[in-house]
C-alpha cells in the first residue's frame, strides 16, 4: 500500500501512476487516483485491481494536482466504493489514507450517528472528521491539528481542499511519509522510490506532523502549529 500526490504545473497523471507502480512492491489490492485542476476539472477514478486497470479506466482530466494510492484493505473488503481515495459528504475534501484508525468505531458514533457513510473505511471517517473541523473553526491547518488530536491509530494522508487549488495537505503519524522537494512542483510519497522519477531530494516527516504544500513552498509544523526548521536530505538511490 502507498501513497503519492503531486503539485506543480505538469499534467499529474503520469506522474503519479508512474510513482504508484514504483510502490507495487508493497502490495495491494486496489489503486485510485484524484485529478484536480479548479472547481470545473477535478475526477476521482478508482477500483480494485492493479495499476494497469487503472490506468485503463483513467480518463484525460487537466490536473496539475493529484493524489494517489494503493490500498491493503482493512476496514471493509477490496471493491471500488471503498477504493480510496474519499471525500467528505460535501465533497469539498478528498483524502488518501495509508495505515489503521483504531478509534472509528467511537468517532463515528460520537461524531457522525447520522451520517451515511458510503464505504465501510476506516477512511471516510477520517475525512468526514476533517471536514466537521474545518467547519467548526473555518481553517484547514487548524481543522489538521484538532483530527490529529482526536485520531488514533496510524495514518498517512494525502488531502486536497477542492475550494483551494495551489495547496496539497500531508499528515503522518505512524505510516510512512516523506515529502519529495522539486523546482516548480513539489511531491509527497509513502518512500522516495515513488518520487525519484522526478526528485532525489526529500524531508522526513516525523510522527505527529504535516506539511503545507505549495507549488513552490513546503512548510512543516508540529502538532502544536509549531513551525519546524529541517533540512531537506538527498537520496542516492537509482531511479
Ligand atoms: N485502513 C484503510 C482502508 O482499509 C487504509 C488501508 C491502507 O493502508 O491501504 O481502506
Amino acid at each position: 500500500c502507498g501513497i503519492v500526490g503531486y503539485i506543480g504545473t505538469e499534467d499529474v497523471k503520469e506522474i503519479i501512476l508512474t510513482g504508484l507502480q514504483k510502490l507495487e512492491y508493497r502490495g495491494y489490492d486496489s489503486a485510485g487516483i484524484a485529478l484536480y485542476q479548479d472547481e470545473s476539472d477535478f475526477e476521482i477514478f478508482k477500483d480494485k485491481g492493479r495499476i494497469a486497470h487503472l490506468r485503463s479506466i483513467l480518463e484525460d482530466v487537466p490536473s496539475t494536482l493529484g493524489i494517489g494510492h494503493t490500498r491493503w484493505a482493512t476496514h471493509g473488503e477490496p471493491n471500488k466504493v471503498n477504493s480510496h481515495p474519499h471525500t467528505s459528504s460535501n465533497e469539498r475534501f478528498v483524502i488518501v489514507h495509508n495505515g489503521v484508525i483504531e478509534n472509528d468505531d467511537y468517532l463515528k458514533e460520537k461524531y457522525f450517528s447520522n451520517v451515511e457513510f458510503r464505504s465501510e473505511t476506516d477512511t471516510e471517517i477520517v475525512v468526514e472528521l476533517l471536514n466537521y473541523y474545518f467547519n467548526k473553526y473555518g481553517a484547514v491547518d487548524v481543522a489538521i491539528r484538532h483530527l490529529m488530536n482526536r485520531l488514533e491509530g496510524s495514518y498517512a494522508l494525502g488531502i486536497i481542499d477542492r475550494k483551494n487549488p495551489e495547496v496539497l495537505y500531508a499528515v503522518k503519524n505512524k505510516s510512512p511519509l516523506l515529502v519529495g522537494v522539486g523546482d516548480g512542483f513539489n511531491m509527497i510519497g509513502s518512500d522516495a522510490m515513488a518520487m525519484l522519477h522526478r526528485t532525489n531530494s526529500f524531508y522526513d516527516l516525523e510522527d505527529q506532523e504535516y506539511a503545507v504544500i505549495k507549488r513552490d513552498s513546503i512548510e512543516l509544523y508540529e502538532i502544536t502549529g509549531a513551525k519546524l526548521v529541517k533540512e531537506p536530505f538527498t537520496s542516492n538511490l537509482d531511479p
